[in-house]
């Protein structure tokens, strides 16, 4: 089964897509979180992309074509995978369409992640995440069990660098400017399927196994 998630910042694909990642093996590839290990790890695209993240605008398409496009390659993304962050332009929704052609496999679902935006600015201001593992928590809607320590892995939890207001206010433009017209796309495609993002955590999930056919089980 092959994914596409899609939404505004702060919908919960991440958290959804390493859920549904460990109930069914499915590889989550996350842009996001590739891109913030090219940074912690200094490489040469690390350094050329932290200003574009830390403003919260999008990095140069070249970089996450080029990512995206040997992630998928890799064995473990024979049987399908779950991408979280990606295409976020009509360029990028071009080069992965060229991408899915040449590797001759087709997505399954693009699920659209759909949430009133005052919900979304609320969670992203609570959100703290794992910089090791990428697991993320709310302090009010999904604390760690111990606070500031990760659950999965015990690292040190972290309030994301552009999880401030002036970088959550740029990523909601770019999202309204280059993201969300590739909704009309894919509902041409009739390839969206829409889960309502506003509910709780669990509510969200029991949908999100619904819609993709593991049926709430
Ligand atoms: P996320 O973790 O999905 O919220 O993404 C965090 C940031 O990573 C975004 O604000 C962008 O700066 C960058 N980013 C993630 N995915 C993409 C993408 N597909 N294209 C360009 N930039 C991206």
């Amino acid at each position: 089964m092959r994914l596409v998630f899609f939404g505004p910042p702060g919908s919960g694909k991440g958290t959804q897509a390493i859920r549904l990642a460990q109930k069914t093996g499915l590889p989550h590839i996350s842009l996001g979180d590739m891109l913030r290990l090219e940074i912690s790890q200094q490489t040469e695209i690390g350094k050329q992309i932290k200003s574009f993240m830390d403003a919260g605008k999008l990095v140069p398409d070249s970089i996450t074509i080029e990512l995206t496009k040997a992630r998928i390659q890799q064995p473990d993304c024979k049987n399908g995978f779950i991408i979280d962050g990606f295409p976020r332009s009509l360029a990028q929704a071009d080069a992965f369409d060229r991408m899915l052609k040449d590797l001759k496999i087709d997505i399954d679902h693009v699920v659209y992640f759909q949430i009133p935006v005052d919900l979304v600015i609320e969670r992203l201001c609570g959100r703290v995440s794992c910089p090791k593992c990428g697991a993320v928590f709310h302090l009010k809607y999904n604390p760690p069990k111990k606070a500031g320590v990760c659950d999965r892995c015990s690292s040190e939890l972290a309030q994301r660098t552009d999880d401030n207001e002036t970088s959550i206010r740029t990523r909601f433009e770019v999202y309204e400017d280059q993201t969300k017209p590739l909704l009309e796309r894919y509902k041409n495609s009739g390839q969206l399927a829409t889960l309502d993002a506003g509910q709780l955590i669990d509510d969200v999930f029991k949908d999100l196994l619904k819609l993709v056919g593991y049926g709430g089980n």
